[in-house]
């Protein structure tokens, strides 16, 4: 059981005043009407919480750019219990008011927000000299849930271990991934980050703090993993680890032909060939040539890749990597020769590249910095990400990125396009997956500027609804609805379960409202 003082009644009148006298002084955006009278002047919160423009601004926008939405207060908690009792203030007051955990604000649509309520800035936990415990006889690494996945691969390369399972970008935190999934290039092999977890520790929306894992409160684990923070705040994750390799030998294929190029994807993922990473991406004749004009290809390479890219108007590029150290490093040339004259890409357009295995896992990071020094990084994001099933993908090929990306000739940012085993994820997570045994994650992963998202938007609803008319049976990952209908139909047969897991776990509705699941 969780208890927390309440202050003496001149100790909390002299804290009153003191909020009261910097409450005039401070420019505040925001009300706190929402918030229990006493959450302010309590001893608990007194330090930790705070009403500051600077604050509440920030918990209000994403990376996304395109929602504000401002909660009352920011708690910068310190301990697991400053967010426990914070839970149990809600929980325990009459009119309960909403909080939400917000990990590195990566979001693109205000699923880390709290409208009125109270943001849970969780980087405020992280502690450079404890916060992750690495056990080399297990294999696995006990990680607060505010640390970064860069920062966890930093601390586990250390001692020559790694997680296996990544997103293509590692500036988020596991809190935040684990939450949705956690999905890339390793996730055909691996499955994603939430099949990577073996233990966890959840404050729930009653504020009652339980370790979870498949044998332990296990409803609770597989709620949570997926769970868009719906039944609790994940302080603390268990991650699997492996001896970490040295290097990346990386390969991209160029095809004309989709059919040949998901012929190929499909085939590699099914096989046991080695190979650790499997991505694919759509490059169109249109959007600035930064688009696809990455530093990866060699620059005499870029004029032969655009005539081919004007010629066709949409090519796909097969992103394979296989990982290796210094005693593989001879066998993994002949593997990988033999690997591509299996496949049946544009004979010529093949390149090849060896970087360290932390430069690959860490490549989207370069991309970045060159964004922000251009002041591209810090705008709207109105991304899409899909789940398609194998069965429908050529359909979507045409009606899509040859019917309506081409037309509107608005796209830009990468478009990723590559399918993972069924099989390597979990029923009883929360995430949603298409029935079929392979499916393929589709990302728009759109750059706008604050003029024009709307226009993107508007070609995310056509591609929706494109979807929807075909009956195509295509899963948003990462998903957003503006109404609780628009939820029933993403979880369809797991509303129920949904549901049932929100009313046994945090039954008062607190937990990140940002969601919009239950509004
Ligand atoms: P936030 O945005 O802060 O939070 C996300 C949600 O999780 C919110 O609802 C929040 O309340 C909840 N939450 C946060 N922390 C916790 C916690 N500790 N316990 C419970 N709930 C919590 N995703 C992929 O799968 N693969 C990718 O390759 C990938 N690449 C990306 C690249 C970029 C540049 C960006 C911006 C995002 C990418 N994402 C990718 C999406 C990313 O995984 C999600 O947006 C993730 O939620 C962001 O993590 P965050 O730590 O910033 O979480």
């Amino acid at each position: 059981m969780v208890s927390y003082n309440f202050p003496s009644q001149i100790h909390l009148l002299m804290i009153t005043i003191l909020v009261i006298i910097t409450t005039l002084f401070t420019p505040i955006t925001t009300n706190t009407s929402s918030l229990p009278w006493n959450i302010l002047s309590n001893d608990n919160f007194a330090r930790k919480l705070t009403t500051a423009s600077s604050s509440v601004e920030s918990a209000a926008t994403d990376f996304g750019h395109i929602t504000k939405i401002f909660p009352s207060a920011v708690l910068n908690p310190s301990s697991v219990q400053d967010i426990t009792d914070l839970i149990k203030l809600s929980f325990d007051s009459q009119s309960s008011f909403p909080l939400a955990a917000r990990g590195h604000g990566h979001s693109h649509r205000g699923q880390a927000a709290a409208n009125d309520g109270v943001v849970v800035n969780m980087r405020s936990m992280v502690n450079r000299d404890r916060g992750i415990k690495v056990s080399r006889t297990g294999l696995y690494a006990d990680v607060d849930s505010a640390w970064l996945w860069i920062e966890v691969l930093n601390k586990t390369l250390e001692l020559g271990l790694t997680p296996v399972s990544w997103t293509d970008y590692l500036h988020l935190t596991v809190g935040g991934t684990l939450s949705n999934g956690g999905i890339s290039g390793q996730t055909f092999r691996y499955g994603p980050q939430i099949s990577n977890v073996l233990e966890m520790d959840v404050i729930t929306g009653k504020g009652e703090i339980a370790t979870c894992s498949k044998d332990m409160n296990s409803d609770l684990f597989y709620a949570a993993l997926g769970g868009l923070g719906q039944f609790g705040i994940i302080t603390r994750a268990r991650i699997k680890l492996e001896l970490a390799p040295k290097n990346a030998k990386w390969l991209r294929f160029l095809y004309t032909d989709f059919s040949e190029f998901t012929r190929d994807q499909e085939r590699l993922i099914s096989e046991t060939n080695g190979l650790h990473f499997l991505e694919g991406s759509v490059m169109l004749d249109h959007g600035p040539p930064d688009n696809w004009r990455s530093t990866y290809y060699p620059p005499s390479e870029h004029m032969r890749i655009v005539s081919m890219v004007k010629q066709h108007r949409v090519i796909y590029c097969l992103e394979v990597v296989k990982y290796y150290d210094e005693t593989s490093q001879h066998s993994v040339n002949e593997e990988m020769e033999e690997l591509s004259d299996s496949l049946n890409y544009e004979r010529g357009f093949v390149y090849e590249k060896d970087v360290t295995y932390m430069d690959f896992l860490n490549r989207v990071r370069t991309g970045e910095l060159k964004l922000k020094s251009k002041g591209q990084w810090d705008v709207p994001h109105p991304w899409l990400n899909l789940f398609v099933p194998k069965s429908q993908i050529s359909r979507f090929e045409y009606g899509v990125f040859k019917g309506i990306i081409l037309r509107n000739n608005i796209t830009t940012g990468p478009l990723l396009v590559y399918p993972m085993n069924r099989n390597k994820w979990n029923d009883r997570m929360s995430t949603v997956l298409p029935e079929e045994d392979v499916f393929y994650a589709v990302g728009f992963l759109r750059s706008a500027s604050f003029d024009n998202w709307d226009d993107y938007e508007k070609e995310n609803m056509e591609v929706l609804k494109f979807c929807e008319d075909a009956n195509m049976r295509v899963i948003q990952y990462l998903p957003y609805y503006a109404s609780q209908e628009g939820w029933v139909g993403h979880f369809g047969t797991r509303w129920n379960i949904f549901l049932e897991r929100k009313y046994r776990y945090d039954p008062r509705m607190i937990l990140s409202p940002g969601q919009n699941i239950f509004p």
